[in-house]
């Protein structure tokens, strides 16, 4: 085979192969490659500056994608180049994107693999570390953002998730629109809010949002006033939905959890039960249910506010939702079930927020549903504890569509 041949396989533009080795036993092949006469545009690889003369040449190791069986290296002649700005700096080469061991298009090879395989299968695959396939994953996604048109911010969420031990809660901002999280931090303060605000949106980006589908949450009610005035905040069906779950747990705790071995072993693994939407479960599930109230009329009573307040959504009308939050709340006047009395408070203080939902327009169940694919991104590995690596991860799932998982209830 002729050597032009061998560039023309190779397909580098602007590059031909001058030695080649091969290792049949191995199965490794080795190329050297160096510019065509042509190609003499020369960059500063600091500034992108064009520096007309060379200083000299220099060498570097790529792994490239393989040949048929052969793993591939290759070995690229490189300019160095004295860069008025810079100093002396080596030549920027589309194929070599950083300073790994990799030419471009393998590390996309290895990101698109990442794309629907674990890092663990992708790293047995092409035969690199766990850590190098997430490195080079997140190089690939950081490409991929910072050419990508990012659209506009009219609705904006906000959510928080819990990631437990180190790093207790990440405030998660979102554009409700597009589905997708935009930004991460540490904690949920207003502090942690405005930092979104002040770092990631122009004066002119803040006074677009239109509207904050939020929990109700003092510290991001505050931020989201201060800098976005005009934004009408709404508290959306699944933050409230998820306070009403928590205090049917918390009955059930008290009331199984804490009274011995026999009734803890008779709940286990009946708290989803609890908290799924009767509609949602057959005649099967909903008998298991109805064991678990003969047993505790407690848990049902409390059980049964939860399912009533779903109504609350089904009415399009504030004045219509307002009258249907007051009888529910007039009704648990009587049951002496201090979570639910708390929550009832919570939603009387809140009842312009809960109200907007029949004014402003806004897709519900989208925060809802960035919350879950985040949260599966987590289940997936200790990888993901990189926020900055999550956020790439969890903006790419959304904007590709690929893996969004099946919105769920009572998480
Ligand atoms: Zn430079």
């Amino acid at each position: 085979m002729r050597r032009n041949d061998w560039t023309k396989i190779l397909g580098w533009p602007g590059y031909t192969i001058f030695q080649q080795e091969i290792d049949e036993k191995a199965k490794t092949s080795k190329l050297w490659v160096r510019r065509k006469r042509g190609n003499r545009r020369l960059i500063c690889s600091g500034c992108s500056a064009r520096i007309s003369e060379p200083s000299d040449t220099t060498e570097r190791e790529v792994r490239d994608l393989p040949w048929g069986e052969f793993r591939t290296t290759v070995v690229i002649e490189l300019y160095r180049l004295r860069c008025p700005n810079c100093g002396l700096r080596i030549e920027k080469v589309d194929q070599l994107p950083c300073k790994a061991p990799f030419s471009k298009r393998f590390e996309e090879a290895v990101g698109e693999a990442c794309e629907s395989a674990s890092a663990r299968r992708v790293a047995k695959k092409f035969g690199l570390a766990k850590s190098t396939v997430r490195a080079i994953d997140l190089r690939y996604l950081e490409r991929w953002n910072a050419q990508r048109k990012k659209p506009a911010l009219r609705d904006l969420g906000v959510d928080e998730i819990f990631l437990g031990k180190s790093v207790i809660f990440v405030t998660v901002a979102s554009n409700v629109e597009s589905g997708e999280p935009l930004w991460f931090g540490r904690e949920r303060k207003k502090e942690t809010l405005d930092e979104f605000f002040r770092s990631e949106l122009s004066s002119r980006q803040r006074q677009r949002i239109e509207a904050a589908c939020v929990d109700m949450w003092e510290p991001f009610k505050a931020s989201i006033q201060q800098w976005s005035p005009n934004c009408a905040i709404v508290y959306d069906k699944f933050h409230i939905m998820q306070h009403a779950n928590k205090g049917v747990d918390e009955v059930r705790r008290a009331e199984f959890f804490r009274n011995g071995a026999r009734m803890r072993g008779l709940v286990k693994g009946k708290r989803w039960l609890l908290l799924t939407r009767w509609i949602q479960l057959n005649s099967d599930k909903r008998q298991q249910l109805n064991h678990l109230f003969s047993l505790n009329r407690k848990v049902m009573k409390a059980y049964l506010p939860k399912e009533s307040l779903e109504r609350l959504w089904t009415y399009t009308y504030a004045g219509a939702m307002l009258r249907y939050l007051s009888s529910w709340t007039l009704q648990l006047h009587w049951q002496r079930l201090p979570a639910f009395g708390n929550l009832a408070h919570m939603l009387i203080d809140h009842v312009d927020g809960i109200l907007n939902y029949g004014r402003v327009t806004v897709r519900f169940g989208v925060v809802e549903a960035i919350n879950g694919n985040i949260k599966s991104l987590l289940r997936r590995g200790p990888g993901y504890r990189n926020l900055r690596y999550l956020l790439l991860k969890a903006q790419r799932m959304a904007v590709t569509k690929t893996e969004f998982v099946a919105i769920r209830k009572a998480a």
